[in-house]
């Protein structure tokens, strides 16, 4: 069987590889399109939304993942990563692109300088009970389209999870809290895909 690539370019990518390793899910790091060519789903990391974007340019990276997204390529991002898979960026750098995958508007760094990181407690849809979430100068989800399903959402109604197809994505970073269950969810899907 295939395993799950966690591109790894820049970011938490050995905190979500030693997720799924508590979860006997196999992971390995990617770098190369052969490398996430020999994967059956993609994860992109928590980070800076901009290097990974400078980085996946630099290298020849950024059409090619663009295109294995646009093409059904199962797909994780957490933080810099739901910023990758957005459509929109709201207030990128200036030649900041995403890899797409998400019909969704994201903001970047939306809680300010106030309130840059905190935990909390959510619903997690596919999730029984309430999952811990670490949020470091996250990212909200200020526009969905009728595609995307919600999977997440603060107490105020601000959106940090959505789900499109064989895409998702998050806020937070469940692979700095020793939370399993989304990536478990995550490789549910690269399972079904398959
Ligand atoms: N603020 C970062 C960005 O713009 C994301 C932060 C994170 O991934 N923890 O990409």
């Amino acid at each position: 069987m295939k395993p799950i690539g966690v591109l790894a370019l820049q970011g938490d990518y050995r905190e979500h590889i030693a997720t799924f390793d508590a979860i006997a899910v196999e992971a390995i790091k990617v770098r190369s399109i052969d490398e996430i060519d020999a994967c059956a789903g993609l994860v992109i990391p928590g980070g800076e939304s901009s290097v990974i974007h400078r980085l996946a340019s630099t290298y020849g990276l950024f059409e090619p993942i663009r295109q294995r997204i646009a093409g059904g390529l199962p797909t994780f991002g957490t933080c810099a990563g739901l910023i990758m898979l957005a459509s929109e960026i709201l207030d990128k750098t200036d030649d900041q692109e995403p890899f797409g995958g998400l019909e969704v508007s994201v903001r970047r760094n939306a809680f300010g300088n106030q309130l840059d990181s905190f935990e909390t407690d959510l619903a997690f849809k596919g999730i029984d009970s309430l999952v811990h979430a670490a949020f470091i100068r996250a990212p909200i989800v200020e526009k969905v389209s009728e595609a995307v399903e919600i999977t997440a959402q603060l107490d105020d109604g601000r959106i940090v999870g959505v789900r499109q197809g064989n895409v998702m994505a998050i806020s937070f970073h469940p692979e700095v809290t020793a939370e399993t269950r989304i990536h478990a969810l995550f490789a549910e899907i690269v399972a079904a895909a398959r």
